[in-house]
Formats: structure tokens, C-alpha cells, sequence
């Protein structure tokens, strides 16, 4: 095929079922906002237009995943939906023993309560929020050992969501029976949804044995990653994504994963791994906070979704129409001068709202005026991932201290939004870039001493 055809290829399916959605006018939407205490997460689905707050759980399913779901075995045990799971996933990842979870965090919640003692290390890429949060409930202390090039937000460095290798020899050799293993994120969600390249996984995992200590991939974006190790690393410009996966995941002990994500379904999860060391721990535990292990807190309907969205999300027609068109929507804001994080990830666009609003401080939380701006000019949900988010309170001097990042999210569902949506969302976004200077930023009036940011309430300053 030629490049040319390739860059006007549309979706690679076609629609059935639709789903209605509206814009709400500018006074409805103010009403809104000020009902919400302008906080996004506040917002009834209803009154949003385009819905870019995550791309977890929100994944449109195909009409085999539908068909899949008349055939779940509600049976309380061997439900026949667990094998096609248990087989699909030994054989897309290679690791025998499958355990199934509600969630991803459930899968992170098992692992870590189990092998986990206070005061112990697990080094990561970058920690997913609810993987830091399991480690830290558990007494432990994660550390993200990310390459020194993804700091740059303007850098094209390739794989950004690489570890540091040689810190990690160094956070093992130092650290002697405190590791009891290495996480690799990919693709890096917390770090723009960067990937991780075929070589710093073989170079992580000889790090690993060195030290003797098992090498865990937390793989919720695992297919998206391997599209990116074919398109940018020579070795695997000719591979298949499936064989490419493969080869990825022989480097590893085991994976936690979300199937919200890459499992293309709205619910599940699952914990794999090579060995059977840890396993009956994981089982007994499973069965007193998911349930029975043939079913892990999914109904066998559910199991059967992702049995068939693993699969699905290995499609090259669909990779690179995903990863195409995020891109694209990249590529627009990039044009008229927006600033965002490059290069553009796997599943979403991040502006960088401290170059976008230059005149809002960080202590009045540039990201989240920027989302408010975004839902006013448009009826656009994407997420702040700044200082509401992350900042923190130096208990010392009571100050807050922002981190180092105010970007906002525009996280893009997968088979849910045509170019056309995206179009539309880039142009609001322009809107208010051109509109920059009347964007205010804002204070908070409300919060919760935990995880503020899903409930914190604001109001602009004048
Ligand atoms: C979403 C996510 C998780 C947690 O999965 P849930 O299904 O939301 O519990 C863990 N790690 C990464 C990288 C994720 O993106």
C-alpha cells in the first residue's frame, strides 16, 4: 500500500449501533459548571458533548464482543467463559497461571499485599496512580526510574516511556532483598502514554536477573506499545504486532493488567505469571475479596468480552487507525501553536497548560482553569493532571507544592470517536487558545484530605 492511501484510510469498521449525543447551549453549560463547583468530575455524562476524561472502561465493543456476551456460563464455577479467557491470555502473553480480577488495581491489590513487606522497593518506570497507592498502602515505597530524556516535553525521543537501567542496577545493588520485584509500565500512562522499547525491556530484565528478582509488566496498554516498537524500532519494522508482543513478554515473570484499556472491554482485569511460587497465596486472598477463581468478581459474560477484546486490539488496521488518529488531533494543535507533549502518545493528547496560560500561576492551578475553559467553550471533558491532582502540602511549612507537570488530558476512547468528533475538539481547543489572555485561573473552596481532585470544588479569580 502506498503512504498516500494509508494517510486517508477511515475507520476500519463500520457503525450499527448509535448513540446519541448533544451539546448543551453556553448558559446550560455555565449552569453546569457552577452546579459542579467547576469541577469536571462533577458533571452528569448527559450534559457532555465529547467525553475525553478517560479512555478506561469507555471502549465501544464489536459486534463479536455483543454476540460474546449471549454466550456467558453464569456457572459459579468452570464457567466455560473462563477457559476462552485463561487461553487467550496464555496464549497472547505466555504466562500459565491467570487470575482474574474486577479490576486492574485488584490485580495490583493481590500482588502487592502478598509480596510486599514494609520498608521494601519497587521500582517502576513511572507508577500508575493506583499502583503507587497499592505499594504505599502496603507499607512499601515505590520509585519511578524514568530516562532522563522524557523530562523534555519537546523532545521526539522515541521511547520516552523507557527506564533508567542504570539506576535500576543501582537501586538493586543497593538495596539487597528489599526489591521483591521490578514493574515496567507500558505504555508509561502517567508520563503521557510514552512507550517502552523491545531493547530497555531486554536490558531491564538482565538487570533483574543479575539481582535475582522478577520482572512484572504492568501491561494495560500492551498492543499500543507494540505498535510503537514496530514502527520505531528497526529490528521489528517487519514483525507482526501478536509476535512482537510475544517476544515482549518472554522478558517477564508475569503482568497485572486492566482490561479497560487494551482488553477493549467497559469492565475486568486480570493477574498473570510464569511461575507458580506466589500463586495459591494469590488465590486464597482472591477468593475472599473477588470471589471464586474460575470468575474473579466478572460475570462469565464478561470473561468472554475480553477473551475476544484481546485478540481485537491486535488488528494492525485498528492500531494504526487509533494511534493515526490521535496523532492527527496532535498534529492540528501543534499547527496552531498549542502546546502539548511530544511526541503524542498511545491514547491521548496532552496540553501543556502552564506554556497554554502563561499568565495563570501554578498556585492557581492552570490545568484545571484549562479544563473549565474547555467544557464552557465546547462541551469538552478531558481531565487535569496538575497541581489539583498531584500537588502536595510540605509539611513543613504547610505550603502547597506543586509538581512539576500542568498538563490536561484529552483522552481518546477507542472506537468511539470519529475524526470528525476530533476535528470538533481540536477546534475548541484553538478557540481558546486564540482566546488565551480571558482565561482566569481559579481557587479551591473545597476539599477532601484524600484524592482531592474527584471532589475538590473551585471558583475563578477575578
Ligand atoms: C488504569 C490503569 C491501572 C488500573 O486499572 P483499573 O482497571 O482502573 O483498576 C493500572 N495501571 C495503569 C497503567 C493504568 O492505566
Amino acid at each position: 500500500m502506498t503512504d498516500d492511501l494509508s494517510r486517508i484510510l477511515p475507520e476500519p469498521w463500520r457503525v450499527k449501533v448509535v448513540e446519541p449525543i448533544q451539546l448543551p447551549d453556553r448558559r446550560a453549560r455555565e449552569k453546569h459548571l457552577k452546579k459542579a463547583g467547576y469541577n469536571l468530575f462533577a458533571i452528569p455524562s448527559e450534559a457532555v458533548f465529547i467525553d475525553l476524561l478517560t479512555d478506561s472502561g469507555t471502549s465501544a465493543m464489536s459486534d463479536e464482543q455483543w454476540a460474546a456476551m449471549m454466550r456467558g456460563d453464569e456457572s459459579y464455577a468452570g464457567s466455560r467463559n473462563f477457559f476462552s479467557f485463561e487461553t487467550a491470555v496464555r496464549e497472547i502473553f505466555g504466562f500459565p497461571y491467570v487470575i482474574p480480577t474486577h479490576q486492574g488495581r485488584v490485580a495490583e491489590n493481590l500482588l502487592f499485599s502478598t509480596v510486599l513487606k514494609p520498608g521494601w522497593i519497587v521500582p517502576n518506570n513511572t507508577h500508575f496512580d493506583t499502583t503507587r497507592a497499592n505499594i504505599e498502602a502496603n507499607g512499601g515505597i515505590a520509585v519511578d526510574l524514568l530516562v532522563p530524556e522524557a523530562k523534555d516535553l519537546d523532545s521526539e525521543y522515541p521511547f520516552k516511556g523507557n527506564m533508567d537501567v542504570a539506576r535500576l542496577a543501582e537501586t538493586l545493588q543497593k538495596n539487597p532483598g528489599k526489591v521483591p520485584l521490578v514493574m515496567l509500565t507500558m505504555t508509561n500512562n502517567s508520563g503521557g502514554g510514552q512507550p517502552v522499547s523491545l531493547d530497555n525491556v531486554r536490558a531491564v530484565k538482565a538487570a533483574c536477573e543479575k539481582y535475582d528478582v522478577p520482572l512484572i509488566i504492568d501491561a494495560c496498554r500492551f498492543a499500543e506499545n507494540a505498535f510503537f516498537i514496530r514502527e520505531r524500532e528497526p529490528a521489528c519494522q517487519n514483525w507482526s504486532i501478536i509476535s512482537i508482543v510475544r517476544e515482549v513478554f518472554t522478558f517477564a515473570d508475569g503482568c497485572t493488567m486492566s482490561a479497560k484499556k487494551d482488553g477493549l472491554a467497559n469492565i475486568g482485569g486480570f493477574l498473570a505469571l510464569r511461575h507458580d511460587t506466589w500463586v495459591q497465596n494469590l488465590k486464597n486472598k482472591l477468593v475472599l475479596i473477588e470471589g471464586f477463581p474460575t470468575y474473579g468478581g466478572l460475570a462469565g459474560r464478561d470473561l468472554e468480552v475480553i477473551a475476544r477484546g484481546l485478540k481485537e486490539v491486535l488488528d494492525e488496521r485498528y492500531l494504526s487507525f487509533r494511534i493515526g488518529q490521535i496523532r492527527r488531533l496532535g498534529q492540528r494543535l501543534i499547527d496552531g501553536g498549542v502546546p502539548i507533549v511530544r511526541p503524542v502518545g498511545g491514547h491521548a493528547v496532552y496540553l501543556d497548560a502552564r506554556r497554554f496560560l502563561p499568565h495563570v500561576p501554578p498556585s492557581q492551578y492552570p490545568a484545571q482553569a484549562l479544563s473549565v475553559a474547555l467544557y464552557r467553550e465546547g462541551g469538552v471533558r478531558s481531565v487535569e493532571i496538575g497541581g489539583v491532582m498531584f500537588g502536595r502540602r510540605d509539611p513543613k511549612t504547610g505550603q502547597e507544592i506543586a509538581p512539576e507537570l500542568e498538563l490536561v488530558r484529552l483522552t481518546i476512547p477507542r472506537r468511539v470517536y470519529s475524526n470528525t468528533h476530533l476535528d470538533y475538539v481540536a477546534e475548541v481547543v484553538l478557540e481558546c487558545f486564540r482566546n488565551r489572555q480571558a482565561i482566569r485561573g481559579v481557587r479551591i473552596v473545597k476539599q477532601a484530605p484524600y484524592l482531592r481532585h474527584f471532589t475538590a470544588e473551585f471558583e475563578a479569580i477575578a
